[in-house]
Protein backbone atom coordinates (compact mmCIF):
# COMPACT_ATOMS: atom_id res chain seq x y z
CA UNK A 1 0.00 0.00 0.00
CA UNK A 2 2.31 2.28 0.69
CA UNK A 3 4.16 2.40 -2.47
CA UNK A 4 1.02 3.68 -4.43
CA UNK A 5 1.09 7.53 -3.66
CA UNK A 6 4.50 7.55 -5.06
CA UNK A 7 4.10 6.01 -7.96
CA UNK A 8 0.20 8.18 -8.53
CA UNK A 9 2.16 10.76 -8.37
CA UNK A 10 5.30 9.76 -10.69
CA UNK A 11 2.53 8.96 -13.44
CA UNK A 12 0.53 12.68 -12.85
CA UNK A 13 3.64 14.49 -13.22
CA UNK A 14 4.49 12.44 -16.44
CA UNK A 15 0.99 13.52 -17.25
CA UNK A 16 0.89 17.13 -16.70
CA UNK A 17 4.47 17.56 -18.84
CA UNK A 18 2.76 16.06 -21.59
CA UNK A 19 -0.24 17.77 -21.12
CA UNK A 20 1.45 20.78 -21.20
CA UNK A 21 3.01 19.96 -24.32
CA UNK A 22 -0.50 19.64 -25.67
CA UNK A 23 -1.86 22.77 -24.21
CA UNK A 24 1.50 24.75 -26.13
CA UNK A 25 0.30 22.69 -29.23
CA UNK A 26 -3.10 23.90 -29.24
CA UNK A 27 -2.50 27.51 -28.07
CA UNK A 28 0.34 27.51 -30.93
CA UNK A 29 -2.46 26.68 -33.75
CA UNK A 30 -5.19 28.81 -31.75
CA UNK A 31 -7.13 25.86 -31.42
CA UNK A 32 -10.02 25.50 -28.76
CA UNK A 33 -9.76 22.09 -26.95
CA UNK A 34 -12.58 21.05 -24.58
CA UNK A 35 -12.28 17.78 -22.80
CA UNK A 36 -15.53 16.56 -22.09
CA UNK A 37 -16.46 14.69 -19.23
CA UNK A 38 -19.37 12.65 -17.62
CA UNK A 39 -21.00 9.36 -16.52
CA UNK A 40 -21.40 6.41 -18.71
CA UNK A 41 -24.26 7.79 -21.01
CA UNK A 42 -25.11 11.03 -19.78
CA UNK A 43 -25.18 11.95 -23.69
CA UNK A 44 -21.86 13.02 -24.74
CA UNK A 45 -21.81 11.66 -28.10
CA UNK A 46 -25.31 12.67 -28.56
CA UNK A 47 -24.77 16.21 -27.27
CA UNK A 48 -21.87 16.31 -30.19
CA UNK A 49 -23.75 14.28 -32.56
CA UNK A 50 -25.90 17.81 -32.46
CA UNK A 51 -23.30 19.95 -32.24
CA UNK A 52 -21.34 18.69 -35.73
CA UNK A 53 -24.14 20.01 -37.84
CA UNK A 54 -25.20 22.70 -35.98
CA UNK A 55 -21.87 24.73 -36.21
CA UNK A 56 -19.64 22.56 -38.60
CA UNK A 57 -20.48 25.47 -41.80
CA UNK A 58 -18.80 27.94 -40.22
CA UNK A 59 -16.41 26.50 -37.23
CA UNK A 60 -13.53 24.25 -37.93
CA UNK A 61 -14.49 21.14 -35.60
CA UNK A 62 -12.56 18.12 -34.90
CA UNK A 63 -13.01 15.20 -32.02
CA UNK A 64 -11.06 12.94 -30.50
CA UNK A 65 -13.39 10.17 -29.07
CA UNK A 66 -11.84 8.10 -26.55
CA UNK A 67 -13.37 4.60 -25.59
CA UNK A 68 -13.04 1.17 -23.71
CA UNK A 69 -13.28 -1.45 -26.16
CA UNK A 70 -14.78 -0.04 -29.13
CA UNK A 71 -14.75 2.71 -31.94
CA UNK A 72 -18.91 2.75 -31.68
CA UNK A 73 -19.04 6.52 -30.63
CA UNK A 74 -16.47 7.29 -33.19
CA UNK A 75 -18.44 5.93 -35.75
CA UNK A 76 -21.62 7.80 -34.85
CA UNK A 77 -19.58 11.23 -35.13
CA UNK A 78 -18.39 10.73 -38.75
CA UNK A 79 -21.92 9.71 -39.34
CA UNK A 80 -22.81 12.89 -37.77
CA UNK A 81 -21.03 14.82 -39.57
CA UNK A 82 -17.37 14.90 -38.40
CA UNK A 83 -15.97 13.06 -41.27
CA UNK A 84 -12.06 13.15 -41.68
CA UNK A 85 -12.04 14.98 -38.25
CA UNK A 86 -12.56 12.04 -36.06
CA UNK A 87 -9.58 10.43 -34.25
CA UNK A 88 -10.93 7.43 -31.94
CA UNK A 89 -8.81 6.19 -29.11
CA UNK A 90 -9.54 2.60 -27.53
CA UNK A 91 -8.12 3.04 -24.30
CA UNK A 92 -8.22 -1.10 -24.26
CA UNK A 93 -9.24 -1.29 -20.56
CA UNK A 94 -8.17 2.35 -19.22
CA UNK A 95 -10.79 4.26 -17.75
CA UNK A 96 -9.33 7.58 -18.63
CA UNK A 97 -7.69 9.23 -21.62
CA UNK A 98 -3.96 10.60 -20.75
CA UNK A 99 -2.26 13.20 -22.12
CA UNK A 100 0.29 10.62 -23.98
CA UNK A 101 -2.65 9.21 -25.70
CA UNK A 102 -3.69 12.71 -26.74
CA UNK A 103 0.12 13.33 -27.74
CA UNK A 104 0.11 10.25 -29.86
CA UNK A 105 -3.17 11.04 -31.84
CA UNK A 106 -1.98 15.12 -32.33
CA UNK A 107 0.85 13.49 -34.80
CA UNK A 108 -2.06 12.62 -37.44
CA UNK A 109 -3.91 15.98 -36.65
CA UNK A 110 -3.24 19.06 -39.00
CA UNK A 111 -3.72 21.51 -35.92
CA UNK A 112 -4.03 24.17 -38.43
CA UNK A 113 -7.35 22.96 -40.25
CA UNK A 114 -9.62 23.31 -36.77
CA UNK A 115 -10.94 25.65 -34.64
CA UNK A 116 -12.38 23.95 -32.40
CA UNK A 117 -11.64 20.17 -30.84
CA UNK A 118 -13.86 18.15 -28.81
CA UNK A 119 -12.10 15.24 -26.57
CA UNK A 120 -15.10 12.76 -25.48
CA UNK A 121 -13.45 11.10 -22.45
CA UNK A 122 -14.06 7.77 -21.27
CA UNK A 123 -17.50 8.13 -18.79
CA UNK A 124 -16.16 8.42 -15.58
CA UNK A 125 -16.38 10.76 -13.11
CA UNK A 126 -13.18 9.58 -10.80
CA UNK A 127 -9.59 9.78 -12.87
CA UNK A 128 -10.40 11.77 -15.67
CA UNK A 129 -10.72 14.64 -13.08
CA UNK A 130 -6.94 14.05 -12.32
CA UNK A 131 -5.71 13.44 -15.90
CA UNK A 132 -4.97 17.20 -17.55
CA UNK A 133 -5.10 16.62 -21.48
CA UNK A 134 -3.95 20.14 -22.99
CA UNK A 135 -7.49 21.41 -22.89
CA UNK A 136 -9.08 24.87 -22.20
CA UNK A 137 -11.18 23.54 -20.01
CA UNK A 138 -13.54 20.95 -18.91
CA UNK A 139 -17.01 20.15 -19.56
CA UNK A 140 -19.02 17.98 -17.17
CA UNK A 141 -22.56 16.50 -18.69
CA UNK A 142 -24.99 15.11 -15.75
CA UNK A 143 -28.50 14.09 -17.36
CA UNK A 144 -31.52 14.16 -15.19
CA UNK A 145 -31.64 10.34 -15.14
CA UNK A 146 -29.10 10.40 -12.21
CA UNK A 147 -29.04 11.37 -8.93
CA UNK A 148 -28.96 15.25 -8.66
CA UNK A 149 -25.88 14.99 -5.35
CA UNK A 150 -24.02 13.27 -7.94
CA UNK A 151 -21.63 16.93 -7.76
CA UNK A 152 -20.92 16.00 -4.10
CA UNK A 153 -20.10 12.52 -4.89
CA UNK A 154 -17.83 13.58 -7.16
CA UNK A 155 -16.50 17.17 -6.51
CA UNK A 156 -12.83 17.06 -7.82
CA UNK A 157 -14.78 16.81 -11.03
CA UNK A 158 -16.99 19.34 -10.61
CA UNK A 159 -14.14 22.00 -8.81
CA UNK A 160 -12.29 21.58 -12.39
CA UNK A 161 -15.21 22.03 -14.93
CA UNK A 162 -16.17 25.64 -15.89
CA UNK A 163 -19.06 24.63 -17.70
CA UNK A 164 -22.11 21.62 -16.21
CA UNK A 165 -24.36 20.60 -19.56
CA UNK A 166 -27.65 19.42 -17.28
CA UNK A 167 -28.77 16.76 -20.49
CA UNK A 168 -32.25 14.69 -21.09
CA UNK A 169 -34.19 17.90 -19.56
CA UNK A 170 -36.97 16.06 -21.65
CA UNK A 171 -37.02 13.44 -18.82
CA UNK A 172 -37.60 15.92 -15.80
CA UNK A 173 -40.45 15.09 -13.85
CA UNK A 174 -40.08 11.14 -14.84
CA UNK A 175 -37.53 10.77 -11.44
CA UNK A 176 -36.71 12.50 -8.34
CA UNK A 177 -34.06 14.79 -9.86
CA UNK A 178 -34.24 18.91 -8.99
CA UNK A 179 -32.85 21.09 -11.00
CA UNK A 180 -32.60 23.37 -8.43
CA UNK A 181 -30.80 20.88 -6.25
CA UNK A 182 -28.03 19.86 -8.54
CA UNK A 183 -27.10 23.32 -9.46
CA UNK A 184 -27.22 24.16 -6.01
CA UNK A 185 -25.14 21.12 -5.39
CA UNK A 186 -22.55 21.76 -7.97
CA UNK A 187 -22.09 25.50 -7.52
CA UNK A 188 -21.56 24.62 -3.70
CA UNK A 189 -18.68 22.92 -5.15
CA UNK A 190 -17.60 25.29 -7.57
CA UNK A 191 -19.32 29.18 -7.33
CA UNK A 192 -18.06 30.28 -10.67
CA UNK A 193 -19.80 27.02 -13.09
CA UNK A 194 -21.21 27.72 -15.77
CA UNK A 195 -24.80 25.73 -16.03
CA UNK A 196 -26.78 24.91 -19.43
CA UNK A 197 -29.68 22.95 -19.85
CA UNK A 198 -30.40 20.89 -23.11
CA UNK A 199 -32.50 17.97 -24.32
CA UNK A 200 -30.27 16.34 -27.02
CA UNK A 201 -33.73 13.93 -28.02
CA UNK A 202 -35.98 17.31 -28.52
CA UNK A 203 -33.19 20.24 -28.97
CA UNK A 204 -34.47 22.11 -26.65
CA UNK A 205 -31.38 24.40 -25.25
CA UNK A 206 -29.03 22.95 -28.04
CA UNK A 207 -28.81 27.02 -29.02
CA UNK A 208 -27.21 28.10 -25.55
CA UNK A 209 -24.70 25.32 -25.90
CA UNK A 210 -23.94 26.61 -29.22
CA UNK A 211 -23.96 30.40 -28.36
CA UNK A 212 -21.68 29.71 -25.26
CA UNK A 213 -19.10 27.90 -27.86
CA UNK A 214 -19.43 30.43 -30.07
CA UNK A 215 -18.24 32.87 -27.69
CA UNK A 216 -15.75 30.81 -26.36
CA UNK A 217 -14.12 30.99 -29.50
CA UNK A 218 -14.70 34.95 -29.69
CA UNK A 219 -13.34 35.44 -26.59
CA UNK A 220 -10.54 32.43 -25.70
CA UNK A 221 -7.85 33.63 -29.22
MG1 LIG B 1 -20.00 8.43 -25.86
ZN1 LIG C 1 -9.09 5.87 -14.95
Amino acid sequence: MSERIPLEKKILSENDRLAKEARDEFSNHSVVALNLVSSPGAGKTSLLERTLPALGNDIRIGLIAGDVQTENDATRLIKAGGGEMVWPVVTGGACHLDARMIMRVLKDVDLDRLDLLFIENVGNLVCPSSFDLGELMKVVLISTTEGDDKPLKYPAMFRRSGLMVVNKTDLLGTSDFSMQRVVGNARSINPDLEVIETSCRTGVGLDKWEDWLRGLLASGQ
